[in-house]
């Protein structure tokens, strides 16, 4: 099923006509009404009649989240305060923080983008669509709310609360067919599934959209196989709008990016050059429709590829890969790129939980060393000091197969790594 027919399967050609037409709309819009975009336009001499080709777009500066942080809460609107009837915020994790507001349009844009993305993930009007996802200022749960209740699914706001055996109660009381939430919310779920010797049969799930964190494919498989249901990625980001950026459909080969809505660019985060279809590197987005709060060429910080070619579903919009990591989160050891994902994607495999963990690079003579900080709370195999020797050293193999660097493991008590209040995964200690 496909929800904007007329748009998701607009022949290309007639795509970026439009994309060419709300681009100039939308920068016409922040010249004039947005202070920061006027100066930063009028300082490198942009004449914005000049752009009228996509590929124009690489002549305009990039927006950053300091932009962002510096505007905060409202010089970055592009609209009066008046015109505002939602405000959404987020605290990254330099703890600084952004605020992005909504107009009457741009909720109406946006629940019928996530719509759109509910039906890619096979979700109808007939589904009972629980929403484990927090219902705050974070976009996640009333995107997904209203794009539901716009599709005419019957919605269950569970939010993503601690009691993880509530949220199962929900779904056999209330059958739920459908589960919007984290990948890693749904393995708590499945796990929980498996502790109250459930059987996902006794559960009535058939599709599960999960997003807000990069997960793998294995994770994937492995969330199928414990909750019986079909699962799909999603990708939003607050900045560009939330929920309803990009969604994948039932082929599960790469996320459709909204086109109509958002214009995508990968570029190389280190050199800001763009790059072509299928290589990797930071995802930029310029927003075609918003109102109040439209972003130019903003750097997302997120890395994926484009992935080239027609996708058998009908969708002419181009697919996204998932997100592979951060752009500030990538590591450079030895010469070799490695992401924290690869890292969290070992531990899965080995004990199907991503524990509390911290990455610490060194310097040993010339050579870069790789040292996994993890605490072994929570994995209950690890009852014996015999079997954590065991794990210990399985998970070093693992690492370095893996990634190629030599690393080591250090298995550290319960909440050691919270007590050292670092906000990153990752300590890097070569240049001290
Ligand atoms: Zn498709």
């Amino acid at each position: 099923m496909i929800y904007d027919r007329e748009y998701e399967t607009m022949p290309r050609d007639e795509l970026e006509q439009l994309q060419i037409e709300r681009l100039q709309t939308t920068l016409n819009r922040v010249y004039r009404n947005v202070a920061f975009y006027r100066h930063s336009f009028d300082e490198r001499k942009i004449n914005l009649e000049k752009i009228k080709y996509i590929s124009d777009l690489k002549e305009l500066p990039f927006t950053t989240k300091e932009d962002l942080i510096r505007s905060y809460p409202y010089d970055m609107f592009a609209v009066p305060l008046r015109d505002i009837v939602r405000i959404h915020s987020s605290s990254g994790t330099t703890g600084k923080s952004i605020a992005v507001g909504y107009t009457a349009n741009d909720i109406r844009h946006w629940s019928s983008l996530v719509a759109r993305l509910l039906t890619a993930g096979g979700i109808g009007e007939h589904d009972f669509v629980q929403i484990s996802l927090n219902y705050n200022l974070f976009t996640g749960g009333l995107a997904y709310h209203y794009g539901a209740e716009l599709l005419g699914a019957s919605v269950i706001p569970a939010s993503a609360t601690s009691d993880i055996e509530k949220q199962i109660i929900f779904m056999k009381d209330f059958k739920t067919t459908a589960l919007i939430s984290t990948p890693s919310y749904a393995l708590a779920i499945a796990n929980a599934l498996d502790d109250l010797k459930i059987h996902p049969d006794e559960l009535y799930l058939k599709f599960g959209l999960f997003c807000a964190e990069p997960w793998s494919e294995s994770m994937r498989t492995k969330i199928e196989e414990k909750l019986h249901l079909i699962a799909t990625d999603n990708y939003g980001i607050s900045e560009i709008m939330g929920a309803g950026v990009a969604g994948e459909c039932q082929e599960k080969n790469g996320l459709h990016i909204n086109e109509d809505h958002f214009i995508v660019e990968v570029i190389d985060p280190k050199t800001l050059t763009p790059l072509g279809t299928g290589e990797e590197g930071e995802l930029v987005f310029t927003t075609l429709t918003k109102e109040g709060f439209p972003l130019i060429r903003y750097r997302t910080g997120d890395i994926a590829s484009l992935i080239e070619g027609a996708c058998p579903c009908g969708r002419t919009l181009v697919r996204m890969s998932r997100i592979t990591g951060r752009s500030d989160e990538v590591m450079l050891v030895n010469g070799i790129k490695i992401y924290p994902s690869q890292i969290e994607e070992i531990f899965l495999k080995l004990t199907n939980r991503v524990p509390r963990y911290l990455i610490v690079l060194g310097k040993d003579q010339e050579k870069d060393t790789m040292e996994i900080m993890l605490e072994i709370s929570g994995i209950e195999a690890l009852d014996e000091m015999k079997n954590i020797l065991h794990y210990r050293d399985r998970l070093q193999q693992a690492l370095e197969a893996a990634t190629g660097v030599q690393s080591k493991v250090l298995l550290v008590e319960t909440d050691t790594i919270q007590r050292m209040e670092t906000r990153s995964k990752i300590i890097d200690r070569r240049c001290e």
